[in-house]
């Protein structure tokens, strides 16, 4: 059993990181200003409402327990956002990340997990990506949390913080037994998207038929988010039986482009989905697929839920509860 903080930790990736390690019998506290996340996520007694900016409390916070590690979820995450709001994406993710490292150096807290992002790669030369390609981000986004990355990189050398960095490929799915699943405001992700057109009837937009795939449509690497959450325990274990830092992609190693989402989407719902071609959409690489073998080879990780169309039933069984 070890004590965890984890930040972020009433967002969508975060809750269910921070059920699953409740389970396996850690002792979690949830930092989170609930600026996007939601407060039901998070189990009782579990959550402190806290911004990364303000470092009093911060201090505070670490100074009320020995932490053994952090988890680092909390950031924003709208890729087409980053591009208009470049100046926040920066600040919340870059400088409060470094306001957190900073209060972790001063309680002595020498173990972070960090949550990166295939977004890092920006448009790769070639599928599937080892950890080793091109970083070379498309968006404030993906640069605000390479900019992470290489902070880490030096605090490692310099200071001996060690840290372990999971580039996340597509989270999708939902831990429903649990009451969790994807509730992002607005809804940006290609799956709840599909259960929002089902039940409205209004089209959803496929960004962009004519890309250099077999079906034309883009091809992501879906990963279920109760699979990223054991990925984040397994970097923990490895942190905290004294393992190095390393980077590990996080995905399965298969992709599935648009059309393949809907009509799985439509195979396990049983209903049509309504949809649209548009324009593509800015910063949208054709494919972005994981080579995710030294995750499994380096820290024995293997997705329970590898099979797409059980990720999207796991996905509409959370949105049908929703709904009631
Ligand atoms: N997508 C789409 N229409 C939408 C939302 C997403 O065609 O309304 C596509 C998007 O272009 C990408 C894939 O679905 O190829 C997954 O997008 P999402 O926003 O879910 O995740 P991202 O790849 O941006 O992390």
């Amino acid at each position: 059993m070890a004590r965890i903080l984890v930040t972020g930790g009433a967002g969508y990736i975060g809750a269910h990181t921070t059920h699953h390690l409740l389970r396996l019998g850690h002792d979690v506290t949830v930092a989170d200003d609930l600026s996007k996340g939601y407060r039901h996520n998070v189990p009782d007694g579990r959550l402190q409402v806290l911004s990364l900016h303000d470092r009093p409390a911060l201090d505070a916070l670490l100074a009320s327990a020995r932490f053994d590690a952090v988890i680092h979820f909390a950031a924003s995450i709208a890729v087409g956002e980053s591009v208009r709001e470049a100046e926040a994406y920066f600040h919340n993710n870059v400088a409060g990340t470094l306001n957190l490292l900073a209060a972790m150096r001063q309680a002595g807290v020498r173990k972070i997990v960090f949550s990166s992002t295939a977004a890092v790669y920006g448009d790769p030369d070639s599928v599937p990506i080892p950890e080793t390609a091109p970083l070379r981000p498309v968006s404030p986004y993906g640069e605000s949390k390479l900019m992470v990355e290489t902070a880490l990189g030096w605090m490692d050398r310099c200071s001996g913080l060690r840290h372990i960095i999971l580039r996340y490929f597509n989270a999708c799915g939902a831990d429903s037994q649990a009451g969790i699943g994807e509730e992002h405001q607005p809804e940006t992700h290609l799956i709840p998207l599909l259960f929002q057109a089902i039940r409205t009837g209004n089209p959803v937009t496929v960004f962009g038929d004519d890309y250099a795939t077999a079906d034309g449509t883009c091809i992501r690497d879906y990963i279920h988010v109760c699979d990223l959450a054991s990925a984040h325990a397994a970097g923990l274990d490895h942190l905290l039986a004294g393992g190095p830092s390393a980077i590990f992609n996080a995905g399965t190693g298969e992709g599935h482009s648009v059309r393949q989402v809907i009509e799985a989407a439509e195979r396990i719902t049983g209903e049509k989905v309504p949809w649209v071609i548009g324009a593509r959409r800015d910063g949208d690489p054709p494919e972005l697929v994981a080579d995710s073998s030294k995750l499994r080879n380096q820290l024995g990780w293997k997705p329970a839920i590898p099979d797409l169309d059980d990720m999207i039933a796991s996905a509409w069984d959370f949105d049908s509860r929703k709904h009631g």
